[in-house]
């Protein structure tokens, strides 16, 4: 059977060329990208679908009579339908679009939490966390008296599991996990942990920003109450999110925002909301960048997350392998269950130093904080370098990242 999942490894070198952006030379030399944790690139299906509706269909959804608002209206809520299918949510009311990841998280916090807060309850996270599964629980903490509390990681980077069941208790509302560490590149046992969380009658929360993009995901096995992920980093258009929450939750929440979108009715004295997901979507949305990641969610649908997981893998173990065998270099991040994201320093060259060496020839890797800045102090680092890899990259990539990593050696010797 020639089905797309059993594609040996080498062919996904072929999608590089669906990717124009990757067809580029930078600095005199082919383009390396190993910075897909922070944005993916876009595929040409995703491109076409957003110029396609810029160009013959642009006009706002769901108020318009005329022709060309319903067919933006109907790539928008069809969009939404893909997405639905792609996480297998149980419907398409569970689906809010929202910016991104960001937002969505700050949704949950401002309308899931803050009304029913009260001092002495606590909020639950992990020393893993990108600032958005951080800054939102704070907000909500200060404005309700609740506490953060954090459950400790190891030198490799994977959560304490027997020290975060501790911190389980009756007092704990929310858990708010990433599914994969943006830094790192761990992979949290999330069946485990919210396993133990519901026991707990704890509502969890899951970052998916880098476990979307990375592999499949399916809500309702994994048996959390809310996932939230972002449109770049799974090859769609920059502005996009997702919250996916149970309805029965998102039912009892009241709006985030008001405006234009979200209301049935509205008079001086009293509003009425609209039906779910549209009592969360205030305003004219992102309707270009919701067709575009519509089309990237056909593309990854195509190729299959659980391939797009194993050809990762095995790259990310190959990358592993090269680095180390460079003199000089730390790996920071050691998870036994690791994909995608290789965090490193070399000698004491500076990070940024580092980046910058590279991108001269042509590489393209993120250095700094990585938005952890917790995570980092963990360590006892200012930041590191980090390659992350999307379903584009091959062993020829990681074969240029170490060779420019050894020269930048040679330069700093
Ligand atoms: N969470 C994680 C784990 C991330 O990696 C990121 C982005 O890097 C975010 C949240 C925030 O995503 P966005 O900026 O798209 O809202």
């Amino acid at each position: 059977m020639n089905l797309p999942h059993s594609q040996p490894v080498a062919d996904f070198s072929d999608y590089r060329d669906d990717f124009p952006a990757l067809q580029q030379s930078v600095n005199g030399q082919p383009l390396v990208y190993l910075d897909s944790a922070a944005s993916a690139q876009q595929p040409n299906a995703v491109i076409e679908a957003v110029a396609s509706y810029q160009r013959e269909d642009h006009a706002n959804v769901h108020r318009g009579v005329h022709t060309l608002s319903h067919r933006a209206t109907e790539s928008y809520e069809g969009a939404r339908d893909k997405l639905c299918n792609f996480i297998n949510a149980s419907s398409r009311a569970e689906i809010v679009l929202t910016s991104g990841t960001t937002e969505s998280i700050n949704l949950v916090a401002q309308s899931f939490c803050r009304p029913v807060l009260k001092p002495g309850d606590q909020i639950l996270i992990t020393w893993l966390e990108h600032h958005s599964n951080i800054v939102p629980w704070q907000l909500v903490c200060e404005q309700t008296g609740a506490e953060l509390i954090v459950a400790p990681i190891n030198d490799r980077g994977e959560v304490e599991l027997d020290a975060l069941y501790e911190l389980m208790t009756e007092r704990v509302k929310l858990l708010g996990i990433g599914h994969v560490s943006n830094a790192l590149g761990s992979i949290n046992p999330l069946r485990d942990i919210i396993g133990h969380a519901k026991q707990a009658g704890i509502t969890v929360l899951v970052d998916g920003a880098q476990g979307v993009p990375h592999m499949s995901v399916d809500v309702q096995s994994l048996g959390c109450d809310f996932y939230a992920f972002s449109g770049h980093k799974m090859f769609g258009p920059t502005g996009t999110g997702i919250l996916w929450g149970r309805e029965q939750l998102l039912e009892a929440m009241p709006p985030y925002q008001g405006g234009g979108d979200m209301i049935l009715e509205v008079s001086f004295e009293q509003t009425v909301f609209n039906e779910l997901p549209y009592k969360f979507e205030a305003g004219t949305p992102n309707i270009s960048g919701v067709i575009g990641l519509g089309a990237a969610v056909d593309y990854l649908s195509g190729i299959g997350m659980d391939s797009v997981l194993e050809h990762e893998k095995s790259l990310h173990a190959y990358m592993v392998t090269q680095l180390a065998a460079i003199e000089g270099i730390r790996l920071v991040g050691t998870a036994e269950n690791q994909a995608s994201v290789q965090s490193f320093l070399l000698n004491d060259i500076h990070p940024h130093d580092l980046g910058t060496i590279l991108d001269h020839q042509g590489v393209a890797i993120r250095t700094g904080h990585h938005c952890a800045m917790p995570l980092m102090q963990r360590f006892g680092l200012p930041g590191t370098a980090r390659a992350s890899l999307g379903l584009y990259n091959d062993r020829d990539d990681i074969d240029r990242l170490t060779g420019a990593l050894e020269k930048a050696r040679q330069v700093f010797a």
